[in-house]
């Protein structure tokens, strides 16, 4: 399993310079090379063999007619040639299944600038206690802030730079799990969760409603845009109005982040088994039609459930994905009577067959939790019926008063066991 570490680094400006230089590299190859394969799509548009039987030029010939390159790490040079591969390779694979990709698009420098070189014979390295990192063809050691340490050797190092100009380098290493997946699980701490965009998480006992950090700062936002769109062109207010925004939206991301490894830590320490709908985001949109953008920027699914994955898996504990297409919400967990009529706005519903009342959400997660038993037991896990009414799923692990959890639970949480 690949672990990264994500260190703020501070280069001085000797560093920055070369930094910013294979940057630089790195996006000018990339965009010769495409610019290349474009020219050659161009031309021979409809004949598959002549385009990949193209010689198309090598990073070594690239290096010959740009001396600049030479200059520069040149395993981050070749990691851009995979890049580029993966890239084209998409979009042929798009265009077979028939879908609307767009040919891949020149590297720009506006954006958040990349590179990763890879570790070979010892030319990526860090020292602990100094917190100094040493990158290839980089002489010096760049400063770090972080008190994390690993033991496993470096497999590759992406390092960044933000669109507020701040450095990072994304350390990757391979980290074998010790933790084999447990074969038996306690009925009270398996829980299946209805994820809704205003809110969260939602089950029966517990919520986890999001703070929505973009939405709380909107206002802020709106009025930095409006302040940007009026500098003038190429000016310094210009360049500094950019940054100011730019570090907002930095300090809000960083904000919502935190708050999910909180709640993804919150989850892992109490429960066995975690179950939740297979979400793409593309498809919350839709279903959120009537919210604003923000809820795209607020709701970092992808994100969260990447982070739960590698803390269950951690515990040796388990998160099932439900198929997106199960009819969740649509289905009476009762008497399993799927309600078809069950539009996008209704949040209660009452069964035609059973007559019962429906929270939507509640229904949900109580059929999400049912689909994922039913996975447990495909998969042979045991799952130990517990009837102590006391220790039952209500919020027993948080406390007994703790029945709904919110920000200010985690908040006073943090205060005490976090
Ligand atoms: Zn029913």
């Amino acid at each position: 399993m690949n672990r990264a570490y994500k260190f703020r680094v501070y280069p001085n400006r000797e560093q920055r310079e070369l930094l910013d230089k294979t940057f630089g590299c790195c996006r000018f190859i990339y965009n010769k090379m495409l610019e290349e394969r474009k020219t050659v799509y161009g031309q021979k548009k409809n004949d598959k063999k002549a385009l990949n039987n193209y010689k198309y030029k090598t990073e070594k010939q690239y290096k010959q007619e740009f001396e600049c390159l030479k200059e520069v790490d040149s395993k981050a040079l070749q990691s851009e040639w995979r890049n580029l591969q993966s890239a084209y390779r998409n979009f042929f694979s798009g265009l077979k299944k028939g879908r609307k990709v767009g040919f891949p698009k020149f590297k720009s420098k506006k954006n958040k600038q990349t590179y990763t070189t890879f570790s070979i014979n010892n030319n990526c390295k860090i020292d602990f206690e100094k917190r100094k990192i040493k990158l290839p063809k980089i002489n010096t050691w760049i400063n770090y802030r972080d008190d994390r340490i690993f033991t496993e050797e470096i497999k590759h190092i992406t390092v960044s730079k933000n669109r507020s100009g701040k450095y990072h380098a994304s350390i990757v290493i391979e980290r074998e799990s010790t933790f084999t997946p447990r074969q038996d699980l306690e009925d009270n701490k398996i829980i299946g969760f209805d994820m809704s965009a205003p809110k969260f998480l939602i089950a029966k006992e517990i919520e986890f409603v999001n703070p929505r950090f973009y939405r709380m700062e909107q206002k802020k936002l709106k009025r930095l845009h409006r302040e940007l769109s009026r500098k003038q062109k190429g000016s310094n207010n210009k360049k500094k109005s950019n940054l100011k925004l730019a570090n907002l939206y930095n300090k809000i991301n960083n904000r919502k982040k935190d708050w999910m490894h909180k709640v993804s830590h919150l989850l892992s320490k109490h429960f066995d088994c975690v179950i939740l709908e297979d979400l793409n985001i593309k498809g919350m949109q839709h279903f959120n039609s009537g919210l604003s953008k923000s809820v795209t920027l607020d709701f970092s699914w992808n994100y969260f459930v990447n982070i739960l994955t590698y803390k269950m898996e951690q515990k040796g504990k388990h998160l099932i994905l439900i198929d997106r297409y199960f009819p969740s919400s649509k289905m009476c967990s009762l008497c399993g009577y799927v309600n078809n009529q069950l539009r996008l706005d209704d949040r209660k519903w009452t069964c035609q067959e059973c007559n019962i009342e429906h929270n939507r959400d509640i229904n949900a997660s109580i059929n999400i939790r049912s689909k994922g038993l039913e996975i447990l037991k495909e998969n042979r896990i045991k799952i130990i019926r517990n009837n102590d009414r006391t220790v039952g799923t209500t919020g027993f692990a948080f406390g007994e008063d703790v029945r709904l959890i919110n920000q200010q639970f985690l908040r006073k949480k943090e205060a005490t066991s976090l």
